[in-house]
C-alpha cells in the first residue's frame, strides 16, 4: 500500500544496500545528457547494466568465444559449460525444479510466442478460450490473435477497476470451462498494477486450466518462486533485470514442455536427422534451435548473480519507497496531474498525464533537463484506450535510483509544466 509510514514509523530514505557504491557499478549513470547529469527513469523499458554483466560478456568474447554443444575442443567445452551454468543460475533464481525447465529465448515476446505456437497449436482448437487481462502488453495479446486467425480460438479479456487493479469478480465470472489457458501479466508495464497471482493460479488450476505469467515487469522487482506460485509457464526478459538484450527465458513445467512439439527446427534441437524422419533432442534443447545468444546468456547469469548479491527484496523495498515519495511529490507540486493506475498493490511505475500537455512534449522537454522518461502507449494500447488516453508519460524505478533523482524529475516536470500550460 502506498504509505511511507510503516508500523515501525517512517521508513528510512535509504535502501538496505550501499546506494552510492551500487551506483558506481553502473558506468552509464556517470554520464551527462544535454549538459545535465543523467536521471534515468525509463527502467520499465530496459534497465542499465552493472559492470559485472558488461565484463562477463566482454570476458567471454576475449577468452572463451566458440560455438557450444558441437565441439570437443577446449574453447567449445568452456563456452558450453558457461552457457549451461547460466541456465543453472536462472533455475536457482526462479526456483525451478530442474534446469531442463529453463528455455533460453530472445525475451518475453519470443517466450509467449513459443507457448502460443507450440502448446497452443497442439492443445487448443476452434472455440477454446484464452483469458488475458485488459492491461496486457502487446506481447501477450498479439500472439493469441495470430493463433485466433490460425485455428479459431477466442480471446477473452478480464477488465480492470478504476484504480487500475484487476477486476477479480469479473475474472471469476469469465473463468469458465471453455477457458483453456489463462495468460496474464504479473505487473502491468503501463499502470504498475500487480496482479494477484496467488488467487488467479489456484482458481484456474481448480478447473484444470494452466496459467502463463508474463513476468517481464515482475521478475526485476520482486522475488519469484515458480514452484511456490505453481505457475505453468513463466516468461521474462534479461534486459529488464540488469542483463543484456537478446536473451530471455521461458520457464515451463517439465511435463508440459515434454509433451510440446518444437516450434523451430534446425541445429541443436535434434537427436537424429534423416531425410525420412527426425527425432528431437530432450529438454531444454528441443526449443533452442540454432546457435543461441551465448554471450547474452552468460550476461544474464551475471545479472542473476548481481541481483542476488544486492538482494531482490531489498531492491523491491527501495523501489517502493521511491514510488511513494515520487507519487506524493508529484501530487503536491503538479496541479492538473492525473496518475493512471493507483492500485494498492503497485510496482515502481508512474504513468501520468498533465492537463493538456502532450506526453510527447513532456518527454522531449524533460530530456533537455537530463531526465529520461518514456512517453507513448507503452505497447499497451488497449488499456490506455480504456482509460481514455492515447499516450502517457511514464517514470519507472530501479535499484540505483535515488530520492535526489526523484527531486530532479519533479523539478523538471514543474518547469516543463510552466512552459507548456
Ligand atoms: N510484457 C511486458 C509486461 C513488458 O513490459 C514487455 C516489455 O516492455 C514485454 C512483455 C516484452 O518484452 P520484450 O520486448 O523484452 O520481449
Amino acid at each position: 500500500n502506498l504509505n511511507l509510514t510503516s508500523g515501525a514509523g517512517v521508513l528510512p530514505r535509504q535502501p538496505a544496500y550501499d546506494l552510492m557504491a551500487l551506483r558506481a557499478e553502473f558506468p552509464i549513470l556517470a554520464r551527462e545528457v544535454n549538459g545535465k547529469p543523467l536521471v534515468y527513469l525509463d527502467n520499465a523499458a530496459t534497465s542499465q547494466k552493472p559492470l559485472s554483466v558488461i565484463e562477463a560478456m566482454d570476458d567471454y568474447y576475449r577468452q572463451t568465444n566458440a560455438n557450444i554443444h558441437r565441439g570437443l575442443h577446449t574453447l567449445s567445452q568452456e563456452a558450453t559449460d558457461a552457457h549451461e551454468l547460466a541456465r543453472q543460475k536462472v533455475q536457482g533464481f526462479i526456483n525451478a525444479a530442474s534446469s531442463r525447465e529453463v528455455i533460453f529465448t530472445r525475451g518475453t515476446t519470443e517466450s509467449i510466442n513459443l507457448v502460443a505456437q507450440s502448446w497452443g497449436r497442439t492443445n487448443l482448437k476452434a472455440g477454446d478460450q484464452v483469458l488475458v487481462s485488459m492491461m496486457e502488453h502487446h506481447a501477450n495479446i498479439v500472439p493469441w490473435q495470430l493463433l485466433r486467425e490460425q485455428i479459431g480460438i477466442e480471446l477473452k479479456v478480464i477488465p480492470i477497476l478504476p484504480d487500475g487493479s484487476l477486476d477479480m469478480d469479473a475474472f471469476h465470472r469469465l473463468l469458465t470451462p471453455q477457458v483453456k489457458l489463462v495468460s496474464i501479466t504479473q505487473v502491468s508495464n503501463a499502470l504498475g498494477s500487480i496482479t494477484p497471482l496467488e488467487q488467479i493460479i489456484p482458481a484456474a488450476h481448480a478447473l484444470g486450466i494452466p496459467v502463463l505469467v508474463d513476468g517481464a515487469q515482475g521478475i526485476p522487482h520482486q522475488p519469484v518462486d515458480v514452484q511456490a506460485l505453481d505457475v505453468d509457464f513463466y516468461a521474462f526478459s534479461g534486459h529488464k533485470m540488469y542483463g543484456p538484450t537478446g536473451i530471455g527465458v521461458l520457464y515451463g513445467k517439465a511435463e508440459l514442455l515434454d509433451a510440446m512439439p518444437p516450434w523451430q527446427g534446425g541445429g541443436d534441437m535434434i537427436d537424429v536427422v534423416t531425410f525420412e524422419k527426425t527425432t528431437w533432442a530432450g529438454l531444454p534443447h528441443k526449443f533452442e534451435a540454432g546457435t543461441p545468444a551465448i554471450a547474452e546468456a552468460i550476461g544474464l547469469g551475471a545479472a542473476v548473480d548481481w541481483m542476488q548479491r544486492v538482494g531482490v527484496q531489498a531492491i523491491s523495498d527501495w523501489e517502493h519507497q521511491l514510488l511513494v515519495y515520487a507519487t506524493e511529490r508529484m501530487k503536491a507540486e503538479l496541479p492538473g496531474l492525473r496518475i493512471l493506475g493507483e492500485a494498492a498493490h503497485k510496482a515502481g511505475v508512474i504513468s501520468f498525464v498533465l492537463e493538456d500537455a502532450h506526453a510527447q512534449d513532456l518527454g522531449l522537454l524533460t530530456d533537455q533537463l537530463g531526465v529520461a522518461i518514456r512517453t507513448g502507449h507503452h505497447c499497451a494500447m488497449p488499456v490506455l484506450h480504456h482509460l481514455g488516453v492515447n499516450a502517457t508519460a511514464r517514470a519507472s524505478f530501479a535499484a540505483y535510483n535515488t530520492f535526489e533523482e526523484v527531486d530532479a524529475f519533479v523539478a523538471a516536470l514543474v518547469r516543463v509544466r510552466e512552459m507548456l500550460i
